[in-house]
């Protein structure tokens, strides 16, 4: 018997199959896309990663047996074709494949959760229940494929400019700031959660001596709200730096985020093409705004925002109309900051706290960090938090704690600022809201 992967080994994916193969024998795998039968002529369209191909059957040119193969394709199926490259002005890619063998691979089930030809727009819900079938459609792979660019160039980014990438715990004791609704988890004889942020542990290795740290993973996050840019585990990228100022990594972000658009411009064309999405990528320095200046523009557009409160959706609407894409909102007020925000030091009030939004969207909260261990029990007393749940924490300030600044990023938002798409669940392979946790 012939071994299963020497039988599907390919010679081609469907994109590197052009009129330039004419009069060649190439070898296809992929699934059953669609299956046309016009009678003395079957068309098969068959998908792969890459792309899609034409199979061309006509009855006059081929054997009895041969047509008989390709009647009995099964859409969903996996199947091995082997044929001729033919010119086909009218066939994806300009080709068609006339079959000199099939070889069914995989059988699929009928009927489909899900029909993957994209030409009808299933539900969300529907969709990701068989999600498996839902990101066989080229138009969903295209954004993990483009997430995937986004987090190599990130990498790679990080790599270049000298930091070490870490992983911090996920199974925590306490809260990192508070504020935030927690996952409780039964550890053992214990209670514990699920991490919300590595805001903590990131901040203790700056007390390492290693300076410059990343990490991208999962934080989790309890929030009872259900929106299109909320998931209750979403993705974080962190980067931390000692003896950098909030301003060199306001700095950082912007050059960042500028490699990481070059890089899905330059590598990405079929797959911006498939979401049929266009890049935005500014031109100019990202602008900032400051908080006060952020309070005027919001009631200036009748939108009531009080000084001293967090941006609000309303708020966020307007002032994303008026700032357009990216932009920095910096000089946060101290006091709805975490308490690990350094104060500026010629008006406390204000903080050294930065966004970095898109349009109404967050995509990261940075700041400079407080190093000083007093300032920190300070501000430990000004936002009623207990010093003891933090014991070890606080110990890292105490033995020559560096200056340092750091970010957040949301990953799935970035992707969604990068893809054009416009809810969250469409950038997490099984995300997890309020409703859902399966598959
Ligand atoms: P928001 O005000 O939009 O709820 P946040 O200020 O609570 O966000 P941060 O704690 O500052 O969020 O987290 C840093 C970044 O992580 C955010 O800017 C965002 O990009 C991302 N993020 C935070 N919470 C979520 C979430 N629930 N789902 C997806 N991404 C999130
Ligand atoms: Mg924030």
């Amino acid at each position: 018997m012939t071994d299963i992967f020497e039988k599907s080994k390919r010679t081609h994916y469907s994109n590197e199959i052009g009129p330039e193969l004419a009069g060649q024998t190439v070898k296809i795998t992929g699934w059953v896309h669609e299956i046309r039968d016009l009678g003395g002529i079957v068309f098969v369209l068959i998908r792969d990663k890459n792309g899609i191909t034409q199979l061309t059957a006509p009855s006059k040119k081929l054997s009895e047996e041969m047509m008989a193969d390709v009647r009995a394709a099964r859409k969903e199926t996996i199947i091995t074709l082997t044929g001729t490259v033919q010119e086909s002005a009218k066939a994806p890619n300009g080709v068609e494949i006339i079959p000199s063998n099939i070889d069914v691979i995989n059988v699929s089930k009928l009927p489909l959760p899900l029909d993957p030809t994209e030409k009808v727009d299933a539900e969300m819900d529907t969709r990701l229940d068989a999600r498996f079938m839902d990101i066989r459609k080229h138009d969903v792979s295209a954004i993990f494929k483009i997430k995937n660019e986004i987090l190599h160039t990130a990498r790679n980014y990080f790599y270049d400019h000298d930091f070490t990438e870490i992983n911090t715990p996920k199974l925590v004791a306490s809260a990192t700031e508070g504020g935030t609704e927690l996952f409780p988890i039964t550890y053992f004889e214990k209670e514990a959660f699920l991490g919300q942020s590595p805001q903590l542990y990131k901040q203790m290795m700056m007390a390492t001596g290693l300076d410059s740290v990343f990490e991208i993973g999962q934080i989790f996050r309890a929030e009872e709200h259900d929106t299109l840019r909320h998931l209750n585990e979403a993705l974080s990228m962190d980067a931390e730096m000692s003896f950098r100022s909030h301003d060199d990594m306001m700095d950082l972000l912007e050059d960042l985020i500028q490699n990481i658009l070059a890089n899905v411009q330059a590598n990405c064309q079929s797959e911006l093409e498939d979401l049929n999405h266009e890049l935005d990528i500014p031109k100019e320095a990202f602008p900032k705004v400051t908080y006060d200046e952020v309070v005027d523009i919001v009631n200036s557009h009748d939108v009531e925002m009080e000084y001293g409160e967090d941006l609000n959706r309303a708020a966020e609407k307007v002032l994303g109309d008026t700032m357009g894409s990216y932009y920095f909102i910096t000089e946060w007020p101290t006091a709805i900051k975490p308490f690990y925000v350094m104060p500026l030091c010629d008006n406390p009030e204000k903080s050294t706290a930065f966004d970095l939004m898109y349009r109404d969207l967050e995509l990261s909260s940075g700041s400079q960090r407080i190093h000083s261990y007093d300032l920190l029990l300070e501000q430990f007393e000004k936002k009623d938090l207990n010093p003891d749940s933090f014991t070890k924490y606080l110990q890292a300030f105490q033995y020559g704690m560096p200056p340092h600044s750091g970010w957040g990023v949301g990953v799935d938002r970035l992707t969604m600022v990068i893809t054009g798409a416009k809810n969250i669940r469409e950038t997490v392979l099984f995300p997890r809201d309020r409703r859902r946790l399966t598959p």
